[in-house]
């Protein structure tokens, strides 16, 4: 019984899933449950395995063998198709664990509450910020190559939802949100520039504008803590800060 309380928690987390019944219990009263690790139980258990230094490249493999087994499983999204590329060119340079596993292993320290894989996945950054201007370099270069891979179709939707998730972060940081919500939605047609809040020092103005998604990914992966600059369109200077988020 104790068992089977047990495993309908790992069953709600999605760690686990019932695989079927065996015929009863010799002698027993009820049938016997089986039950196997879900592939998310699997990651879960390399990503642990991965906090001891001695096992940890052998985590590395596995866990990227049952990522591409989660990335490939149909139907897929635009973000499958996309990781399972980029996945696998980190994985041939060395740096699927360091690039990936490592950032998840970073999340599941840094937020205590995640209740679900999916959780864990979403709360890493999007970008891949690091301080080495080399990894960083070599990071965008694989992900350039794994965008133009992909097909037009494929391409627009990531932009799009690199777009969406971008411009909600922003929206939280916004201080002018009345301004900025309006201006986020009649632009929400322009699938490869983001719409952001600047901000002018010299005329202490805020006010929204567009940046090119491909411009904000370069900056955020190369000098992660400062922000943008551009033209302010009031005193003309390179003075309008955007932020990276
Ligand atoms: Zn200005």
């Amino acid at each position: 019984m104790n068992t089977d309380i047990a495993n309908n928690n790992l069953i709600d987390l999605g760690l686990m899933q019932e695989a079927g019944t065996a015929p009863n219990e010799k002698g027993g009263t009820r049938q016997v449950h089986l039950y196997s690790y879900t592939y998310d139980g699997h990651l879960l258990a390399r990503l642990i395995e991965s906090f001891d230094p001695s096992r940890r490249g052998k985590a590395y493999q596995n866990a990227y063998q049952i990522l591409q087994s989660i990335l490939n499983m149909e139907p897929r999204a635009s973000h499958e198709i996309f990781y399972s590329v980029l996945y696998k060119k980190f994985n041939e340079v060395g740096l699927f664990g360091e690039f990936v596993i490592d950032r998840l292993r970073e999340s599941l320290e840094s937020y205590p509450k995640i209740n679900t894989m999916k959780e864990l996945q979403y709360s890493s950054p999007v970008i891949f910020r690091t301080n080495s201007a080399e990894k960083g370099k070599l990071y965008l270069d694989l992900w350039d190559e794994a965008f133009i891979e992909m097909t037009p179709e494929i391409r627009e939707l990531l932009l799009f939802n690199m777009k969406i998730d971008i411009e909600q972060r922003m929206m939280t940081r916004a201080m002018a949100p009345r301004n900025y919500e309006k201006y986020r939605m009649e632009n929400i047609q322009i699938r490869d520039r983001l719409s952001m809040e600047g901000y002018c020092k010299n005329c202490n103005l805020g006010y929204p504008c567009q940046v090119y998604t491909r411009e904000y990914l370069k900056r955020t992966n190369y000098l992660p803590n400062a922000p943008i600059l551009d033209d302010c369109l009031k005193c003309t200077k390179r003075s309008l800060l955007i932020p990276t988020l």
